[in-house]
C-alpha cells in the first residue's frame, strides 16, 4: 500500500512530510499569570521555539489563554501556541477555538471509554471548524486503563492506543494531528515509536510524530537522555517535531533540541560551548548503538571520560551506576520549588544506585507519570509533599521542609 505522509498545520508551521524538524518547548509558569506568562514566551521565542505549549487546566483559564495569546500577538509574537489539556474535554473544545494546536489524552477524556471517543470525536469537528491543529499525546505512565487492561503497561499498548485514536482520525478524514508516545524509559520510548511507525505504514497513513523522553531530569543526565531517545529514532527518519523536557528554565531546552534538529535535518546548528557540543555528540553516536544492543560498551579509543560513559551507559539503559531519577519539567499545575526540590534529593539520595526515584511537580498527573518509580516525591501545593512507594501514596501531606528527611528515613526503614 503506498503510504500517505500527512502534514500537519499548525498555524504557519508545518509539521511532517518534508516539513524541516519543528522544535518547542512549555512554559512552566501559571497560566493564571500573564504577565510571567507572555514574558517567558517571548523569551521562548527569542531562543528559538518554533511552537510553545501552556497548560490549560481547567475551563478557568480560557480568559487567560486568550489574553495571553491577544497581548503576543499585539507584541508581534505569532509563534503558534499549544493549549496543553488533561482530563477535560470541554476545556479541550474551548481551547480549540482560540489556539493553534490542543495537546490532549483522548483516554483521558472519560474513564467510560465509549464516552472518551464519544469526546474525542466532537473535539475532533471543533478543531475541523477552527483550523486547529491536534496532538494525541499518550504518555507511557498515563495510558487509560482501557487500554492497560488489554496490553499491560508496555509500548505495544502504546502504539495500540494511538492507533486507536488515528483510526477515528482517518474515518473522520480529520488529517490536522501529531502523535507523541512518550516515556522516561529511552527503551520504553524508542519501541513505541518503532512500533507505532510500523503500524502507521501498515495502515498507508504516517502521521507526524511529536519525540521527546519525558521526565528526563535536568543538566548533564537530561541533556544525554533526552538525546539518546530522540536520536535514535531521528537517525532512522522518524520523528518531525521534537521537545527536550528538562526541570531547567524551559528556555535552556531550546539549544539541546535545536542541535538534534539540525544533526539529523538541514538546519543550522545552534551556538553551544565546545565541551556541550562534545557531550551531545557522544550521547548520539554512542547512545542509540548501545541502545539497540549493537555494541555492549563504548570504545576506548572514542576518548570519552569515566563520567561521560557512565552517563551514556546509564541513559541507554545498559549498565546503572547511580540511582535513576524521573523528574518532571514543571508547567502551570507546579505549585512549589521543583527545580530547588529535585537538586536536594538528588544530593541526598546519590548513593542509591539502581533505585529509581521520581520528583513530580503536581499531585494531578505526577502519580501516573512516574510509572517505573520506586519512589516519588510529589508537590502538592501549599507547601506540602506526598511521597509514594510503587505508585502508591504512603505518606500524605508532608511539609516540604520535611519530605526529604521522611523520604530517606522510609528507604532505610526498608534496609535499601
Ligand atoms: S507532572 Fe509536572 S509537567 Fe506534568 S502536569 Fe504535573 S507539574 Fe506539569
Amino acid at each position: 500500500m503506498t503510504n500517505k505522509r500527512i502534514t500537519a498545520h499548525a498555524g504557519s508551521v508545518r509539521i511532517g512530510g518534508d516539513a524541516p524538524i519543528v522544535v518547542q518547548t512549555m512554559c512552566n509558569t501559571h497560566t493564571y499569570d500573564i504577565e510571567e506568562t507572555v514574558a517567558q514566551c517571548i523569551r521562548m521565542r527569542d531562543a528559538g521555539a518554533e511552537l510553545i505549549r501552556i497548560t490549560v487546566p481547567g475551563l478557568q483559564e480560557i480568559p487567560h489563554l486568550t489574553e495571553i495569546r491577544d497581548r503576543l500577538r499585539a507584541a508581534g509574537v505569532g509563534t503558534p501556541l499549544v493549549a496543553d489539556i488533561h482530563f477535560s474535554s470541554e476545556t479541550a473544545l474551548a481551547a480549540a477555538r482560540i489556539v493553534e494546536k490542543v495537546r490532549i489524552n483522548p483516554g483521558n477524556f472519560h474513564k467510560d471509554h465509549q464516552k472518551a471517543r464519544e469526546q474525542f470525536g466532537r473535539f475532533l469537528e471543533v478543531c475541523r471548524e477552527c483550523g486547529t491543529a491536534v496532538r494525541v499525546g499518550l504518555n507511557h505512565g498515563s495510558l487509560g486503563e482501557y487500554i492497560t487492561g488489554l496490553y499491560g503497561n508496555t509500548p505495544l499498548a502504546m502504539a495500540k492506543a494511538a492507533m486507536e485514536w488515528l483510526e477515528m482520525c482517518i474515518e473522520a478524514e480529520f488529517f490536522n494531528v501529531v502523535v507523541s508516545l512518550k516515556a522516561s524509559n529511552t527503551v520504553v520510548m524508542v519501541q513505541a515509536y518503532r512500533e507505532l511507525m510500523r503500524r502507521m505504514q501498515e495502515r498507508g497513513y504516517v502521521f507526524p510524530l511529536h519525540l521527546g523522553v519525558t521526565e528526563a531530569g535536568n543538566g548533564e543526565s537530561g541533556r544525554i537522555k533526552s538525546c539518546i531517545g530522540i536520536a535514535s529514532l531521528l537517525r532512522e527518519g522518524i520523528g518531525n517535531t521534537l521537545r527536550v523536557s528538562l526541570t531547567e528554565p524551559p528556555a535552556a531546552e531550546l539549544p539541546v533540541a535545536a542541535y538534534l534538529a539540525a544533526r539529523y535535518s538541514h538546519r543550522p546548528m545552534p551556538e553551544l560551548s565546545e565541551a556541550e557540543r562534545r557531550m551531545l555528540d557522544a550521547a548520539c553516536e554512542w547512545g542509540p548503538v548501545l541502545l539497540n544492543r549493537e555494541i555492549d560498551e563504548i570504545p576506548a579509543s572514542a576518548g570519552l571520560d569515566a563520567h561521560l560513559t557512565d552517563e551514556i551507559m546509564q541513559a541507554a539503559r545498559r549498565r546503572f551506576y547511580r540511582p535513576e531519577y524521573i523528574a518532571c519539567p514543571g508547567c502551570g499545575r507546579t505549585m512549589y520549588d521543583l527545580q530547588g526540590s529535585f537538586e536536594q534529593v538528588k544530593a541526598r539520595t546519590s548513593h542509591l544506585k539502581g533505585m529509581v526515584i521520581a520528583v513530580m511537580g503536581c499531585i494531578v498527573n505526577g502519580p501516573g507519570e512516574m510509572a517505573d518509580a520506586d519512589w516519588g516525591y510529589v508537590g502538592e501545593g501549599g507547601g506540602k509533599v506526598s511521597i509514594y512507594r510503587k505508585g502508591e501514596p504512603v505518606l500524605r501531606h508532608v511539609p516540604d521542609s520535611e519530605a526529604i528527611d521522611r523520604l530517606l528515613e522510609l528507604i532505610e526503614k526498608e534496609g535499601a
